[in-house]
């Protein structure tokens, strides 16, 4: 029986993990936190999760949550004007709805299946040094650790990624008590010229139904303002700050929302960054990388968790189509390869939105106002980001696809 061990049970690295016992594989997954500590631990992510990489834990019978998690139905947009009203708002529906689970409700409870299923987990910090002790141990070791150091074995890919520092100052708040939107739930997504992205959505988290607020805060403008806050109602406060200054019809929603708990707060920043997906132990042995270790985006479109369950997805499937031959660095290289025909899209169209949009994007946004065939292409791209290309980066292109909804209309 072949044996995989998988560093980081996280989003990509427990579905791999799970999908790959279910194929007959022994497989150990290191995790340098257990079950308890991620569930009583702070939050990680807004975790928005589109059908497509739904679908992938729906086929690995992890979907845990469906009659919990409510339903985001549809993908809203705001552009202020300067006058303090709304230069452009409309939303659309989604085909089908996404879901977001609170990642400390959701990986413990995959934590449990993956060991129901005969998995062995490993409670250890890994080391650089600890590597080539799972690889002798191991036919192929992943290591899927997201943005955790060990990583940075992997090394950057200068070429794929496009920026070398944080490009946003990112903030969390998971809240109750938030007025629903209406007739559909969704994604609301804000942008505001100069200052940054402030998005929302329902999503399920260990006291029930609650909103995320994500704001993505432009470095070194008004919203770049998590330094000083010091107490999770520090936070709450900034965070309603930030809605009366730049997004009063969001603060409406607001007049009577609390925090979920008080780990439900998160600010940081960090740079997106490719890295290539073979690195060399001290021994001269290769491991690969996965998910977040490799491609790591900002969540302004909130792709990550969907990257790492597709890229599960996509390694599942290369393992199990490579039956008994040894997992070479070509294998890898090409198993790589596969996912990143597929990521590319996604960081082209992220790193897309870090910059002020060009013209053709605002031409685009502004279509979708009037054009609900437009509007439900953009909004349906978030579940399969190939979808925008290659009207999103082409002037032409987007000539040419309004053209078309336009006669189509
Ligand atoms: C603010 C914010 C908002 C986000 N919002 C969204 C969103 O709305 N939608 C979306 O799709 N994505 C979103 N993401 C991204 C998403 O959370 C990640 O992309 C996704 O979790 C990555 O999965 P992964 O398996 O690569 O890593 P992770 O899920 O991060 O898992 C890695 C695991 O490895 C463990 N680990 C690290 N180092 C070691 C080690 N040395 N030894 C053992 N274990 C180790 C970690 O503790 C962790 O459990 C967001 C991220 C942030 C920061």
């Amino acid at each position: 029986m072949r044996h995989i061990t998988i560093i980081g049970a996280g989003q990509s690295g427990l579905l791999l993990g799970i999908g790959l016992l279910k194929a007959g594989y022994r497989v150990t997954i290191v995790s340098n936190r257990t079950g308890e500590e991620i569930a009583s631990g702070r939050i990680t992510s807004s975790q928005c999760m589109f059908d497509m990489a739904l679908e992938v834990e729906r086929r690995l019978d992890v979907d845990f949550w469906h009659d919990d998690c409510p339903d985001i139905e549809g993908i809203g947009f705001i552009l202020p004007d300067p006058a303090g009203g709304k230069a452009l708002d409309w939303a659309y529906r989604l085909d089908r709805p996404a879901r977001s689970v609170d990642q400390r409700v959701k990986m413990p409870r995959f934590m449990q299946a993956f060991e129901d299923l005969g998995g062995a987990l490993v409670i250890h910090d890994a080391e650089l040094a600890d590597l080539d002790r799972y690889r002798a141990a191991s036919d192929l070791v992943i290591v899927a650790s997201g943005k955790g150091e060990i990583g940075r074995l992997f090394e950057r890919d200068a070429e794929k990624s496009a920026f070398d520092k944080p490009m946003r100052a990112l903030g969390l708040t998971y809240v109750h008590g938030m007025e629903p939107h209406r007739p559909f739930s969704r994604v609301s997504f804000n942008l505001i010229p100069g200052v940054g992205e402030y998005f929302v959505f329902p999503a399920l988290t260990h006291s029930g139904p609650c909103e995320i607020m994500v704001f993505e805060g432009i470095p070194g403008g008004p919203m770049d303002c998590w330094g000083d806050v010091k107490t999770p109602a520090e936070h709450l406060a900034r965070s309603k700050w930030i809605l009366d200054s730049f997004v009063p019809w969001e603060a409406e929603r607001c007049r009577h929302i609390e925090l979920t708990d008080g780990l439900g707060t998160l600010s940081g920043r960090f740079a997106p960054t490719i890295r290539k997906p073979v690195a060399h132990l001290p021994s001269g042995a290769a491991v690969m990388g996965m998910a977040d270790a490799l491609v790591l985006n900002d969540p302004i479109t909130g792709q990550g968790s969907n990257n790492a369950a597709k890229c599960a997805n996509i390694f599942l499937q290369e393992i199990l189509a490579h039956g008994d031959r040894p997992y070479d660095e070509a294998w890898m290289q090409r198993t790589f390869d596969r996912y990143w025909d597929y990521a590319r899209w996604v960081v082209g169209w992220t790193n897309g939105l870090l910059l002020p949009p060009p013209e053709h994007v605002v031409r685009l946004l502004q279509a979708a106002q009037g054009s609900p065939a437009v509007g439900r292409a953009i909004a349906n791209g978030f579940n399969d980001p190939t979808s925008f290309f290659p009207w999103f980066a082409d002037p032409q292109a987007a000539d040419r696809f309004l053209a078309q909804e336009a006669a189509a209309a």
